[in-house]
């Protein structure tokens, strides 16, 4: 797994783990941490630490190809890198496969729709992305990534299955990571005002984590597989809903603070699963007031350690 120190890789590597699988990460630590590398399930085999833009070595059955930063805040600090992982790092990924003959799932993303102006987005739909934007390095650079798989697949016969993934949470999320959830889960657990950006008024849908490795399992197994698959919860949320809901389940006190929008922040986001639920006979289990939840307990525990 490429990224398997991260925050959606820790929780699939756990699951495989559980499930008897051999797992090897490759990571260089950019937003994933070591302490994501130990595991209740069981014990990683290879940790293979270099950039994944690099060649990546060793003889696997599959890849799930998740290295890549996530958030806004992490994918802007260093966009041009943030550029050459996604559409390089797919490269290496799609060569390490050619010559081994692995298959891949791909972890693509929502942001390639861009501020759609087709609701809900289905994968027929070729979006509606700024090419010279502040979010266009994450944006185009995972549809680039999504070009490298699908010609690799054309001429080389690489299995490579594109999951686009839709906003994900759950327990483990970095406090710092500036996401939505993550953001509103530590602010309120601090009693921190609550930072919504715009009105509010624009939308996402949240997946459970578990729920998501579920999907990206499914997306492995499953004997057929047309890419790309949209992978993601299609309850849809205001943000400033988000921020009510989080406050209630956490009992805070905080206050919502309005702040700027930042620029090509799409307005809603939704996906149509038709797709996930006839291939893969996927969908979410998880809901969000539920997932929310255990986030919050999970981030009061991890706060304790450092508070008290
Ligand atoms: P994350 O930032 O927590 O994890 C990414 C991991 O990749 C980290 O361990 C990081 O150190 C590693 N990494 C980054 N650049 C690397 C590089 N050049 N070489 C080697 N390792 C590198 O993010 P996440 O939320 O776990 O997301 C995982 C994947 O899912 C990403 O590809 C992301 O684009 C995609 N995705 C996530 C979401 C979401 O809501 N979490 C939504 C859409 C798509
Ligand atoms: N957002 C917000 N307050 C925050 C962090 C994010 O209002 O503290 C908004 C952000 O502007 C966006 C939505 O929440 O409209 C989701 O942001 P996130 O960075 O989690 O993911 P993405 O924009 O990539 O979907």
């Amino acid at each position: 797994m490429t990224g398997g120190a991260g925050f959606i890789g820790f929780h699939l590597v756990r699951r495989l783990l559980a499930e008897g699988h051999r797992v090897d990460v490759l990571d260089n630590f950019q937003t994933g941490t070591r302490e994501n590398l130990s595991h209740d399930t069981g014990v990683i085999g290879r940790l293979i630490e270099q950039n994944v833009a690099d060649p990546i070595p060793g003889v696997y059955d599959g890849i799930f190809h998740l290295a890549c930063p996530a958030s806004p805040v992490h994918y802007q600090a260093a966009p041009l890198e943030t550029f050459r992982t996604a559409v390089w790092g797919t490269w290496q990924v799609m060569e390490s496969c050619r010559q081994t003959g692995a298959k891949a799932v791909i972890a693509s993303t929502s942001e390639v729709y861009g501020n759609p102006l087709v609701h809900p987005q289905t994968e027929e739909y070729f979006g509606n992305v700024n090419p010279v934007g502040i979010r266009s390095c994450y944006d185009e650079g995972k549809r680039g990534g999504e070009t490298v798989a699908m010609d690799y697949r054309r001429i080389h016969g690489v299995d490579a299955r594109i999951v686009r993934i839709f906003n994900t949470y759950g327990p483990r999320m970095l406090f710092n990571d500036g996401r939505v959830v993550s953001n509103f889960c530590h602010q309120a657990l601090l009693g921190n005002p609550i930072t919504v950006y715009g009105d509010g008024t624009q939308t996402r849908s949240f997946c459970f984590v578990t729920d998501m490795v579920d999907g990206l399992i499914r997306a492995m197994e499953a004997e057929h597989f047309v890419s790309p698959v949209n992978l993601g919860n299609p309850v849809e949320y205001q943000v400033v809903e988000l921020a009510k809901m989080v406050l209630s389940l956490s009992s805070s006190s905080s206050s919502i603070l309005f702040k700027p929008l930042p620029s090509d922040d799409p307005s809603r986001r939704k996906p149509d699963i038709t797709r996930a639920r006839t291939l893969l006979g996927w969908e979410p289990r998880i809901p969000v007031e539920e997932g929310l939840l255990q986030t919050i307990v999970e981030f009061r525990q991890r706060l304790g350690k450092y508070v008290g």
